[in-house]
């Protein structure tokens, strides 16, 4: 059966590569519709522009599926945020200057970014079996290897979610409690979804992508999309319930103590603000033993923004 996603349409043993147009916006998308049936499933790659290893990881898996080697119809964006891609100003979609990523369902007579949002959530999500957003620490973040599935949704689609978390290679699958996400609203539509955070800092490498792949293929595998790939299931990967996400409530200048993927007891000094002059601002301790699973690298901190986020284990 053929595959339509708005302007492109892929016939069945077919791959195209195109733009998929939403009122001007042009997302660089590979559609791959295999020669058996089986589920459909996207992997959605730069909502943040900046995250380059799921971007690579995402071109490369483009070049690498095939026809002959997919049953149903796998669809990969590389990267959904193109014109930010090239900016290389993070986090937003620079026409606009929205987060897609908090702009879920989207809204049709919105900016740009609003109606990326509502075409994923009609036209998208309408027609898919599972949703895969490749994410990593921004251009100023750092973050430790972890995937998160979505906590709100119908039970179902959460515990199918979490199962399919269980065959990537990374040490934590962290429940979320988000809902103005790509993959929270895929969920909370009846789409089982995983978010994926590897890399940060603006830096992509090898081994990276590498490592990348692996868990998209697993995933592929898990869901019978891949043939001849063996998925292993990660016995050793800890789950993570509570959270805690930090924002400053002033500017100043960022001291963290430790690097992500770090762990600490409870009560320990996590970071500190600063002033221009080294006068100590703003102290946060951490309320249970835990690991650091992202934070802001840079120096500079503004008033309003996340600096931290650590999971408690
Ligand atoms: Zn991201």
């Amino acid at each position: 059966m053929k595959f339509k996603l708005g302007n492109l349409i892929c016939e069945t043993r077919k791959k195209i590569s195109g733009f998929w147009n939403i009122d001007g916006y042009e997302i660089p998308t590979t559609i791959i519709n295999g020669k058996n049936k089986g589920k459909t499933v996207v992997i959605s790659s730069g909502i943040h522009n900046c995250e380059y290893a799921g971007i690579q990881t995402a071109i490369e898996i483009s070049k690498e599926l095939n026809p002959e080697n997919i049953n149903g119809v796998v669809i990969i964006f590389h990267p959904v945020n193109y014109s930010g891609f090239f900016k290389k100003i993070p986090a937003v979609i620079p026409e606009d200057n929205k987060n897609l990523n908090r702009a879920f369902p989207g809204n049709v007579d919105g900016s740009i970014c609003e109606k990326i949002a509502y075409n994923f959530s009609k036209t998208l999500y309408s027609q898919i079996d599972f949703f895969i957003d490749l994410h990593g620490g921004d251009l100023y973040e750092e973050a430790t290897s972890f995937v998160y599935f979505p906590g709100i949704g119908k039970k179902e689609i959460v515990d199918f979610s979490e199962k399919v978390a269980q065959v990537l290679s990374t040490n934590y699958r962290v429940k979320s409690s988000a809902t103005t996400g790509a993959y929270n609203s895929a969920a909370i539509q009846g789409v089982p979804s995983l978010l994926i955070e590897r890399g940060g800092n603006g830096i992509w490498d090898r081994d990276g992508v590498i490592d990348y792949k692996k868990d998209i293929f697993s995933i592929l595998s898990y869901l019978g999309a891949l043939i001849n790939f063996e998925y292993i299931e990660n016995s050793i990967q800890i789950k993570i319930t509570q959270a805690n996400y930090i924002s400053s409530h002033l500017e100043g200048y960022w001291y963290p103590r430790f690097r992500a993927g770090e762990i600490f007891e409870k009560n320990i000094i996590l970071g500190e603000i600063k002033d221009c002059f080294g006068k100590t601002l703003a102290t946060y301790i951490s309320e249970y033993k835990g690991v650091i699973l992202y934070q802001v690298s840079s120096l500079a901190i503004r008033s309003g923004e996340e600096i931290l986020a650590y999971g408690k284990i």
